[in-house]
């Protein structure tokens, strides 16, 4: 019978553990989106010698084994790869998980005024329950992108010293009617408005307000309100992730989904020596909202970087690049819903993950008869466990909810699609896809040594 992993670990376990869990806190703290998560990554891997694939394809310089490369695509996903003693076309061992989460992102034309109070008007992006993100303090992270070629980066109430926004609630006095709504009109989508300024500037009679607000985003980015045509500001819960639980044993933090698999992939995949078959880690963009658009994974990035690295590594051959994909294995790592004993009607015990039992493994996801899922094999999840048993690491293989409850889905299918050998894989939540989520430090350490365990031996 399976035990909670707590009770099992040294004290060498405990020092592992908390230095990986307090590195993730920060760096989960500074990741909020996409692109940030995009740059702390490429920061962390310098520091372990990858250099940018273009580099090398400009330069026509070979690549070799035990060489580090990264592809940054558009600044919003990133694969990176250390080529291994085998021939690439024998297969790569790859993590993926992804780095966007659900938000509220600023419309197009975002600036407005009424009764002397300016807002920016949303447009929410993925699974969200609407009435979660009113009275919290928020915080603007982005870039505007400027006629001339310029991109600003915006980031506004994270430092103690800025201000923070928000989208205000009717009070309960006056929300009689309010509450007799289902949950998923009490606050609908059109209403998820950020309340941004309420001071009018001196000497304007029209919108003076949003006039004013607009001077001090001239004054602290230098741009004007028509360039919010051109940007990309999304909205999200403001602060720092946060050690959770008296006994510190859990970590709260805005978008855990899915940045908890990625910063352990990633860590796990820069911290691993060149092994004998290539490695690679991708990091995605867009799976919120169906792994669409260029930087999701759909798009042909992965397999053209795959590609270029078949030419630079001397494969002339038209079959390279699919040859490679066929022979590859990949944890598709995304978080699992945890059992949480408050909504244990959706669950069913014997095929949950529980906080505390190690890393979790998901035969298929997908909704109404296992529909959108990859369905792992059966050969394939033996030699999963078998890894993972020979290198004691503690795992657990698990349903997302009861048959007919729901479902979800991840990038498991698509990688599938391109004949790789896909499981999915990641690390327990409660309160998935709410504004702070929360995960159990243990179950992050173990996914750390699953992702390790797999580089070097699948
Ligand atoms: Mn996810
Ligand atoms: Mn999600």
């Amino acid at each position: 019978m399976k035990e909670n992993v707590w009770k099992n670990y040294s004290k060498e376990d405990m020092n592992r553990l908390n230095d990986i869990c307090d590195d993730y806190r920060k760096f989960l703290s500074v990741s909020k989106i996409e692109r940030e998560a995009v740059r702390n990554s490429i920061e962390l891997a310098k520091e372990f010698g990858f250099r940018d694939l273009e580099d090398f394809i400009l330069s026509g310089r070979e690549l070799h084994k035990g060489d580090k490369v990264y592809v940054n695509n558009r600044g919003k996903a990133l694969a990176l790869f250390v080529i291994g003693e085998e021939d690439i076309t024998n297969g790569m061992n790859i993590l993926g998980a992804h780095i966007d989460s659900p938000r509220l992102d600023l419309k197009a034309n975002p600036l407005y005024e009424d009764k002397e109070f300016a807002y920016f008007d949303t447009h929410y992006y993925g699974g969200i329950k609407k009435y979660q993100w009113v009275t919290i303090p928020l915080a603007l992270h982005g870039v505007v992108a400027l006629k001339n070629g310029e991109v600003i980066t915006v980031c506004i109430g994270e430092d103690e010293s800025d201000p923070v926004v928000g989208i205000t609630d009717l009070l309960p006095h006056l929300g009689q009617e309010q509450m007799k709504k289902e949950a998923s009109k009490v606050i609908e989508g059109e209403k998820l408005d950020v309340l941004i300024g309420s001071m009018p500037m001196k000497d304007e009679e029209e919108d003076a307000v949003k006039k004013n607000v607009l001077e001090i985003l001239k004054n602290r980015y230098n741009i004007e309100e028509e360039d919010f045509l051109s940007a990309e500001i999304e909205v999200v819960p403001a602060g720092k992730a946060r050690d959770f639980g008296l006994d510190r044993s859990m970590i709260m933090g805005y978008g855990q989904d899915d940045k908890v698999c990625a910063y352990t992939s990633l860590r796990a995949f820069l911290e691993t020596k060149p092994c004998k078959r290539t490695i690679s880690c991708i990091l995605v963009d867009k799976e919120e909202i169906g792994s669409v658009g260029s930087t999701g994974m759909e798009s042909n990035f992965f397999e053209n970087a795959i590609t270029e690295m078949c030419q630079l590594l001397g494969h002339k051959e038209v079959t390279a690049t699919s040859r490679c994909l066929s022979h590859s294995h990949m944890l598709s790592s995304d978080v699992n819903a945890a059992y949480d004993p408050l909504y244990s009607d959706v669950m069913d015990d014997r095929n949950a993950s529980f906080f505390n039992y190690g890393v979790v493994f998901c035969k298929y996801t997908g909704s109404r008869g296992k529909s959108g899922s990859n369905d792992a094999s059966a050969e394939f999840i033996a030699k999963i466990r078998n890894i993972m048993d020979t290198h004691s690491v503690r795992f657990q293989i698990s349903e997302l909810g009861k048959v007919d409850a729901g479902g979800g889905g991840t990038i498991a299918y698509i990688l599938a699609n391109r004949n790789v050998n896909v499981i999915d894989c990641g690390v327990g939540v409660l309160s998935m896809h709410a504004p702070w989520e929360v995960t159990s430090k243990s179950d992050i350490y173990e996914a750390y040594k699953c992702y390790v365990a797999f580089l070097e031996n699948a």
